[in-house]
C-alpha cells in the first residue's frame, strides 16, 4: 500500500511520480507539454491525429472516434450550442487538405489501460523494430510511395492494435443465405416497409402487443427504439423478443450510449435464441435530452461504427473483439442510421461509406421531407460507389399537427422541413385537419421516394401514432399481396 494515495480528482498532479520506469515519466509530460497547448491533448493513450486532419477528435463531447454523430450540424454541436461540431471541423479540414479518405479508417476504441500514457515510446520501439536505418532510408527517400510506405509502417501499428486491425476497406458479408425475413425482401427486390413501435414507459405489454398485431401484416420488419430521447422505455430486446413470440420479425436497435463492448457481444450472443436476427447499430440520443438528472455526456465505450466492426467480425470471422474465437457465432442481419441531410451531402456520405465499410448492410434514414434534396446524398454515395453494397429504407413521419411539424424542423439535428410542407400544415393546422394533411404529405412523398434510384423501402416512424400505418401502407399501394 502507497503512503500516499490521492483522490481521483487529484490523480493527474502526481502522475509525475508515479511509479513507473523514468523513460516513461519523461516523456509523458514532455508530451503533455506540447499536445497539450496544441491540441488540447488529453492523452487518450492512441492517437489519431493524423486521421483526424490534424484536430483532436477527443474533443467531441459525445467521445465519439470515427466521425460524427446523426446530430452533427454545420453550426453547433448539439449537445453543446455554444460550440463548433468538433468532427464538422475535422471534415471540413480534411477535405480542404485532401486527407477526407484517411477518414475511412475504422478507429478502435479506447484501451483503457493505456488512457494517460505517451505514445512517443511506442514510435520510437515501432521504428527499432522496423530497422531505424531502414526507416531513415524510407523517410528520405525521394519515393513518396516510399515515404508513404514507410510512414504508416510506424504509426499503424500503433493506432491499430492487434485485437482491432481496422481499414478502409469493404467486407462483404461471408455468407449467401439471408439470414433474416427482412433480408429476404430487400435481396428480392420487393420495396420493403418497415415501422417503429414506441415501447411503452410502462411494465405493461398489452397496447405494445396490441400494435404489434396491428402492425405486423403491414410492415417486413418493426423497429423498437432503446430508449429513444435518452428516456427510459420497456428495453429494445424485451420488445424484440415479444415480436418474435407473435410472428412479427423485430429489428433490435442499440444505442451506444447505454451500451459497452461486453454488454454488445452478449446482446449478439443472445439475439438469435430470442428470435433476433436483425440489429440496428446507432449513437442514440444524447444524455443532454434525457429527463433531468443529467447522465454524463462522455462516456461512450464505443461508437456506432465501433458497434458494426465488432458484430461483423463476431458474425464473419467467429471472434470477439478479443480475438478468442467463438464456437457458434451469432447470424446478424446489420444495420445502421443515415442522416442525409444533418450536415453537407460530401460530408454525410464519407461517414455512411464508412459504415457500409464496418459493416451497415443496411440503413434506415433520418427523416425526409425533402425528396429532391434526398437526390443529392444519393447522388454522393453512388460517388463512392456503395449504392449496391448497402439497402437504404428512407424514414419517413406522418405530422399529425403544426405543433410537432415546427417541433421536427427547429429541435431535431438533421430534420429539414422544406417551407411548402410548413405552411400546408400550419394552413391544415387552422382549418382543423392537420393530421389528414400529414397522411397525405406522407403519401405524396412515398410516391416520389418509391422511384429513386438506391432506394429500397421506406421506414416509417409514427412516434406513437401507429395506428395509422395501416392506412399509410395501403393507401400508398404496398400492401403485400395477401396481407388483409
Ligand atoms: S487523439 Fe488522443 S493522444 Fe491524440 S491529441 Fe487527442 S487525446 Fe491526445
Amino acid at each position: 500500500m502507497p503512503l500516499l494515495t490521492p483522490g481521483r480528482r487529484w490523480q493527474p498532479i502526481y502522475y509525475p511520480f508515479r511509479k513507473e520506469k523514468l523513460s516513461h515519466s519523461i516523456l509523458n509530460t514532455l508530451e503533455m507539454l506540447y499536445k497539450g497547448p496544441l491540441w488540447g491533448c488529453r492523452q487518450c493513450g492512441n492517437c489519431l491525429l493524423q486521421e483526424t486532419a490534424f484536430i483532436c477528435p477527443m474533443e467531441c463531447p459525445k467521445g465519439i472516434r470515427n466521425g460524427p454523430c446523426g446530430g452533427a450540424t454545420e453550426e453547433y454541436c448539439y449537445i453543446d450550442k455554444t460550440r463548433p461540431c468538433i468532427w464538422h471541423k475535422i471534415y471540413e479540414r480534411a477535405f480542404k487538405m485532401g486527407r477526407q479518405e484517411r477518414l475511412l479508417e475504422v478507429l478502435p476504441p479506447l484501451d483503457w489501460e493505456l488512457v494517460g500514457s505517451e505514445q512517443i515510446g511506442k514510435l520510437v520501439a515501432q521504428v527499432k523494430k522496423n530497422g531505424t536505418s531502414k526507416v531513415i532510408r524510407g523517410l528520405t527517400s525521394s519515393d513518396p510511395v516510399k515515404r508513404k510506405v514507410t510512414w504508416d509502417g510506424i504509426f499503424r501499428p500503433v493506432r491499430q492494435p492487434d485485437w482491432w486491425q481496422g481499414d478502409a476497406e469493404y467486407h462483404a458479408p461471408a455468407y449467401t443465405e439471408p439470414i433474416s425475413g427482412l433480408e429476404a425482401a430487400l435481396k428480392t427486390g420487393q420495396f420493403v416497409v418497415t415501422a417503429e413501435i414506441q415501447p411503452p414507459q410502462t411494465s405493461a405489454t398489452t397496447k405494445l402487443k396490441k400494435n404489434i398485431e396491428m402492425i405486423k401484416p403491414y410492415v417486413t420488419a418493426v423497429n423498437f427504439t432503446d430508449g429513444a430521447s435518452a428516456t427510459p422505455r420497456m428495453a429494445a430486446v424485451a420488445c424484440s423478443t415479444l415480436a418474435a413470440q407473435q410472428g412479427a420479425e423485430p429489428v433490435l436497435q442499440i444505442a451506444a450510449r447505454d451500451t459497452t463492448r461486453v454488454a454488445l457481444q452478449s446482446d449478439a450472443l443472445g439475439a438469435n435464441p430470442l428470435g433476433i436476427q436483425n440489429v440496428l447499430c446507432l449513437s442514440g440520443d444524447s444524455n443532454k435530452l434525457a429527463p433531468a438528472p443529467q447522465g454524463r455526456l462522455d462516456i461512450l465505450d464505443l461508437d456506432s461504427i465501433q458497434m458494426l466492426w465488432i458484430l461483423r467480425r463476431m458474425r464473419d470471422e467467429g471472434r470477439y473483439l478479443d480475438g478468442r474465437e467463438i464456437k457458434f457465432p451469432p447470424k446478424l442481419f446489420l444495420g445502421a442510421a443515415a442522416s442525409p441531410f444533418a450536415s453537407r451531402p460530401e460530408f454525410q456520405a464519407l461517414r455512411e461509406h464508412k459504415k457500409v465499410n464496418a459493416g451497415a448492410q443496411f440503413f434506415q434514414t433520418n427523416l425526409v421531407f425533402d425528396p429532391d434534396r434526398l437526390d443529392i446524398w444519393l447522388n454522393e454515395l453512388a460517388k463512392r460507389n456503395i449504392l449496391d453494397k448497402v439497402y437504404i429504407l428512407i424514414g419517413l413521419l406522418p405530422l399529425k399537427t403544426f405543433k410537432v411539424t415546427k417541433y421536427m424542423q427547429a429541435e431535431i439535428p438533421g430534420v429539414f422541413i422544406p417551407d411548402s410542407i410548413m405552411k400546408r400544415m400550419e394552413a391544415a393546422d387552422a382549418a382543423g385537419n392537420a393530421a389528414e394533411e400529414g397522411v397525405q404529405i406522407t403519401l405524396e412523398l412515398i410516391e416520389k421516394i418509391r422511384t429513386k434510384q438506391g432506394v429500397h423501402g421506406i421506414h416509417l416512424m409514427s412516434v406513437g401514432w401507429e395506428e395509422i400505418i395501416p392506412r399509410i401502407v395501403t393507401e400508398a399501394g404496398l400492401l403485400i399481396t395477401g396481407a388483409p
